[in-house]
């Protein structure tokens, strides 16, 4: 078995993100969702605990001063955040930790934790971001806007990721990060003696 890793996506809003992490966990029970900790309020249908762990301001800046956290980071108008013992407890059983995050957090991880595997998710094209944006129906038109303003900066920082993965269908995007997962539980460096797993699974004896 390899070793339990952090797998981090990123990509603008309106990527398709959350519909994509949604269907990647459905599929994929050996993989951990991180829950987020954030200050904004719920959307409908939102629930604490699963979706965010929602929260105020002032508790938030309390798990930020008692170095709860992870990483995080001010996202468009609201504080989100990693909580940090989950996550290495997880990883420490062997366990795949999944984290949806935006740019700025998945790059303080980045120079925290070396052996996460990053993958940005690209929507089809920028047109197709901005409809998808419009179509949800869950933000104001000024934050619809700050969002699609967002989403070129963060574009800037897809050569800081390992993969890429274009949002064409959720379900060729689920393929897609399950065929990065596949390859990323067969590196070498992920196996702390490989002979010794080989021989194992052989029943043979070294
Ligand atoms: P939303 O409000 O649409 O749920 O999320 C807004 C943005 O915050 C998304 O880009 C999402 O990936 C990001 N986000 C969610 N949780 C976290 C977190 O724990 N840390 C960081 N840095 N970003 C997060």
């Amino acid at each position: 078995m390899s070793a339990g890793f952090l797998l981090v996506l990123s990509g603008p809003s309106g990527s398709g993100k959350g519909t994509v992490s949604e269907k990647l966990m459905a599929k994929n029970d050996n993989i951990i969702f991180s829950t987020s900790v954030t200050t904004r309020t719920p959307r409908p249908g939102e629930v604490n605990g699963e979706n965010y762990f929602f929260t105020t301001i002032e508790d938030f800046e309390q798990m930020v001063e008692e170095d709860e956290l992870l990483e995080y980071a001010f996202v468009h108008t609201n504080y989100y955040g990693t909580p940090k013992k989950f996550v290495f407890d997880e990883i420490e059983k062997g366990e795949i930790v999944f984290l949806e995050i935006d740019v700025q957090g998945a790059l303080q991880i980045k120079e925290k934790y070396k052996e996460a595997v990053f993958i940005f998710l690209l929507p089809p094209t920028m047109d197709e971001l901005k409809f998808r944006l419009i179509k949800r129906d869950t933000e104001s038109e000024e934050e619809i806007n700050t969002r699609f303003r967002n989403a070129f900066k963060e574009l800037d920082f897809v050569g800081e990721y390992d993969y890429f993965v274009v949002n064409n269908t959720v379900d060729d995007a689920v393929a897609d990060i399950e065929n990065i997962i596949a390859a990323e539980k067969l590196r070498v460096k992920r196996h702390k003696d490989i002979k010794k797993e080989i021989m194992a699974e052989k029943g043979e004896e070294l």
